[in-house]
C-alpha cells in the first residue's frame, strides 16, 4: 500500500484562487519600492550554514532550533535561508557592491524556519524585504520607515501600528545586558525554561518572549532607553522628529528587541491586533556593523522584512482584495470551419501588448453551452464567430456582465473599439 503524498507540514501550496491576490499585493509593494529607488536582487535559497550562524547569532531561536540544515553530497553544511539580510550582505561583499554610495536593494521569496506551524507561522513562508546601505543618518531610517507606511496606504490598510525603539550601541547593549541579567537572576524561579536558558546566553531575548505569564515581570524589568549612549539617543530623537515631520504616527516601545543579533540603534515593527498572536507584519532595523563583521568595508545599513502570509491574511480580514482586475474575452465559435478562424482571431488579439486574457472553447457544444462556460471562466466579453460572421468577416461582440443584453456585429478590426463603446454606453 502506498501512503498519500502530501506537502511538507507547515509548507503551503498557493492555488490559482489565491494567486491573483498575492500577485496584486506584491505588485503594489514593488511599485512603491521602485518609486523609492530600490532595485531587485535575487539570491540562492541555499547558503553556507556558517553565514547564518555568523550574522543572525549563535544563540538566537533561528540558529539554535529553527534552521533547515543538512550536509550535501560533498559533505558541506548548507542551510535553507531563514531570512534575507544575511544573503544580501554576503552577495554585496562578494560582488563589491558596497562602494560608499547609497545602495538600495529589495528581494522577495520563500524563507524556511522549523517552527511550530500555526496561523501566521509556517515552515516555508514568504517575505518581501528591503535593505539600504551606505548612510548612518537618521534621515535614512525615516525615509525607509515612511516607505513602509506608504505600503499600507497603497493597499488601503489602516489597522497597522508602528512601534519603534533604539537598541543603542554595542557597548550600551552590553551594559544593559548585565543589568537585565542581574534583574532576571533575582527572579529566576519566575522564568519559564526558555527564558532561564536565555538568561545566560542572550538575556535581551527574554524581553521578546511570547509567554503571557512573563508579561508583568518583563514590564518591571530595567528599561533599555535609560542605558542608551549619547550618540544613539540623539539618533533616536532625531528619527522621532523626522517621523513627526513626515506625519508617520508611532509608539515608542522600550521593550521592543529583535530576534536577530545584528541589529543596533533603530528597530521597528508594524503590528496589528487583527491576526491573533502573530501580529507583526513587518519588522526591521539598523545593522551598522554587519557588513564589516562579514569582512566587507564598514557600511552602515538599515532594512526590514515583511511577512507576505501575514499581510495577505490581514488584507483578507480587512475585506481588501488587492488583485489587479484583468478583462477576459471568450471566443465562442461553431465547431468545424469556424474553429480555425476562431483560433486565429484569438491568436491575433493576444499579440497586442495590452491585450486582455483571450480564452476559447476547444470543446464541442452549442453557443449556449459555450456562453455558459465563458460565464464560468469569468469572461466579461464573448466574441461570437458563427457561419454568418465567417461569411462576412465580422464578429458578434456580446457583453456578458452588462445590466441589459448588449451585443453588436462588427468587422473584426473594430472589436476593441466596440467593446469600449458598448461598455461606456452600459455604465453611464
Ligand atoms: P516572530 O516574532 O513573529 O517570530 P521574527 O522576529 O522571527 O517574528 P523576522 O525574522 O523579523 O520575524 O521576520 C520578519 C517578518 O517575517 C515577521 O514580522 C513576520 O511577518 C514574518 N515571519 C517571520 N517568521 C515567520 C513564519 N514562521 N511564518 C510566517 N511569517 C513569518
Ligand atoms: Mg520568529
Amino acid at each position: 500500500m502506498t501512503s498519500k503524498l502530501q506537502a511538507v507540514r507547515g509548507m503551503n501550496d498557493l492555488l490559482p484562487v489565491a494567486s491573483p491576490r498575492w500577485r496584486g499585493a506584491e505588485q503594489r509593494l514593488q511599485a512603491v519600492l521602485a518609486r523609492y529607488g530600490y532595485e531587485e536582487i535575487r539570491l540562492p535559497l541555499l547558503e553556507p550554514t556558517e553565514l547564518f550562524a555568523r550574522t543572525i547569532g549563535e544563540v538566537t531561536d533561528i540558529v539554535e532550533k529553527e534552521m533547515y540544515t543538512f550536509l550535501d553530497r560533498n559533505g558541506d553544511s548548507l542551510t535553507l535561508r531563514p531570512e534575507g539580510t544575511a544573503g544580501v550582505v554576503r552577495a554585496g561583499i562578494e560582488h563589491g557592491l558596497f562602494q560608499g554610495q547609497l545602495l538600495r536593494l529589495w528581494y522577495q521569496g520563500p524563507m524556511f524556519r522549523h517552527e511550530r506551524p500555526q496561523r501566521g507561522r509556517y515552515r516555508q513562508f514568504h517575505q518581501i524585504g528591503a535593505e539600504c546601505f551606505g548612510s548612518a543618518e537618521p534621515e535614512l531610517d525615516a525615509e525607509l520607515i515612511a516607505m513602509t507606511a506608504q505600503f499600507w496606504r497603497e493597499l488601503g490598510l489602516t489597522g497597522l501600528h508602528l512601534q519603534i525603539n533604539s537598541l543603542g550601541s554595542r557597548e550600551a547593549r552590553a551594559a544593559y545586558r548585565e543589568r537585565l541579567q542581574t534583574y532576571f537572576r533575582d527572579h529566576h524561579a519566575a522564568l519559564d525554561t526558555d527564558s532561564q536558558r536565555r538568561l545566560e546566553t542572550n538575556p535581551l531575548r527574554i524581553l521578546d518572549s511570547k509567554n503571557p505569564d512573563l508579561a508583568a515581570l518583563i514590564g518591571a524589568a530595567p528599561s533599555l532607553p535609560e542605558h542608551l549612549d549619547a550618540g544613539s539617543r540623539a539618533h533616536f530623537e532625531r528619527l522621532c522628529t523626522l517621523l513627526d515631520g513626515l506625519g508617520v504616527a508611532y509608539t515608542v516601545n522600550p521593550r521592543l528587541v529583535r530576534g536577530l543579533d545584528y541589529y543596533g540603534r533603530t528597530v521597528f515593527e508594524w503590528v496589528t491586533d487583527a491576526l491573533g498572536a502573530q501580529g507583526t507584519v513587518c519588522a526591521g532595523g539598523r545593522y551598522d556593523t554587519l557588513v564589516e563583521q562579514l569582512g566587507g568595508r564598514p557600511t552602515p545599513a538599515i532594512g526590514f522584512a515583511l511577512g507576505l502570509e501575514r499581510l495577505l491574511d490581514l488584507l483578507a480580514a480587512t475585506g481588501i482584495d488587492p488583485s489587479v482586475a484583468r478583462s477576459v474575452w471568450y471566443v465562442v465559435s461553431t465547431p468545424g470551419a469556424c474553429r480555425m478562424q476562431a483560433l486565429s482571431l484569438a491568436q491575433r488579439l493576444r499579440s497586442e501588448p495590452d491585450a486582455p486574457t483571450v480564452l476559447m472553447d476547444h470543446a464541442s457544444g452549442n453557443f449556449g453551452k459555450q456562453i455558459q462556460r465563458a460565464d464560468k471562466a469569468g469572461a466579461d466579453v464573448a466574441l461570437i464567430l458563427g457561419e454568418d460572421e465567417l461569411a462576412t468577416g465580422t464578429v458578434t461582440v456580446r457583453l456578458l456582465r452588462a445590466a441589459r443584453p448588449t451585443q453588436e456585429t462588427v468587422p473584426q478590426a473594430s472589436i476593441q473599439a466596440t467593446v469600449n463603446r458598448l461598455a461606456a454606453e452600459n455604465c453611464p
